[in-house]
């Protein structure tokens, strides 16, 4: 696991977003994983999870504060959080702004209604060619619409490890594109959940809130937060043995 910290964006959000946003423009290929300890264990527990998070193509951001914290035993030293949902906002402004193409698949159908109406008001110059839920839709059809589409900016709400594995599998089909698995994000973008409030993601603490607003993640987050740091620790330890 702490191999995926060599596909870690250290930079500060400003310098990923201009990282992105140029990638984007350029239209260069790119695969952004925004992790939190729960995609690592993933990584550590599925053998397609780990081949994505470890290619050096990837490129990792930090969206949870648990990978931040844990960085140091990998001796790297991020510059902050990169959230999902902030990428994703940035990039439709980007993409509004430069008349990019959109391609969203996932979340439901009434939260995509809601996007759209959000989209024409707040970023009208995004040209969006797909829109799909991801409960009535098949992901080998959409992928295939997708690719015909060739869309500048792609984003996949299904949640992990589905989203990105779906990604990963198709990457090799696509010439171009940003394509990043975006979680609930489009929950929170269309205005049908709320983000946690400001005092929380200053203090770091998001998760948090979302235990207190959804406690059966309670168990979710035990298991993925307390082992990914027993887990670093251990990889550390023995790696600085054979060192
Ligand atoms: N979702 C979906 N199809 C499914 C299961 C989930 O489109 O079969 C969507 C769901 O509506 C939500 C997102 O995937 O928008 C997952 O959100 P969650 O907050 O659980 O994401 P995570 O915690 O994995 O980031």
């Amino acid at each position: 696991m702490i191999e995926y910290y060599d596909n870690l964006y250290c930079g500060s959000r400003d310098e990923f977003f201009g990282f992105i946003t140029a990638r984007a423009e350029k239209g260069e290929k790119t695969f952004v994983v925004t992790a939190n300890p729960e995609t690592f264990m993933h990584g550590s527990r599925n053998p397609e999870f780990d081949k994505l998070l470890r290619d050096e193509k990837t490129v990792i951001t930090a969206d949870g504060i648990g990978v931040v914290k844990a960085a140091k035993w990998a001796n790297k030293e991020p510059n902050g959080r990169v959230t999902g949902v902030e990428t994703v906002s940035e990039l439709l402004r980007f993409g509004s702004e430069k008349g990019l193409s959109v391609y969203f698949y996932g979340a439901k159908p009434e939260v995509l209604e809601k996007l759209k109406e959000q989209i024409d008001k707040n970023y009208p110059g995004l040209k969006i060619v797909g829109m799909r839920d991801g409960y009535n839709n098949k992901d080998e059809e959409v992928f295939a619409d997708m690719k015909e589409k060739a869309p500048d900016l792609c984003f996949v709400a299904l949640g992990i490890p589905r989203q990105e594995i779906l990604i990963y599998k198709n990457l090799p089909d696509f010439q171009r594109g940003i394509f990043i698995g975006i979680g609930g994000s489009l929950d929170v973008l269309s205005g049908t959940k709320k983000r946690a409030p400001k005092l929380f993601i200053k203090l770091n603490c998001e998760w948090l809130y979302r235990i207190m607003c959804e406690p059966k993640r309670i168990g979710r987050f035990y298991n993925n937060n307390v082992k990914f740091f027993k887990c670093i620790k251990k990889e550390a330890k023995k790696r600085n043995e054979k060192n």
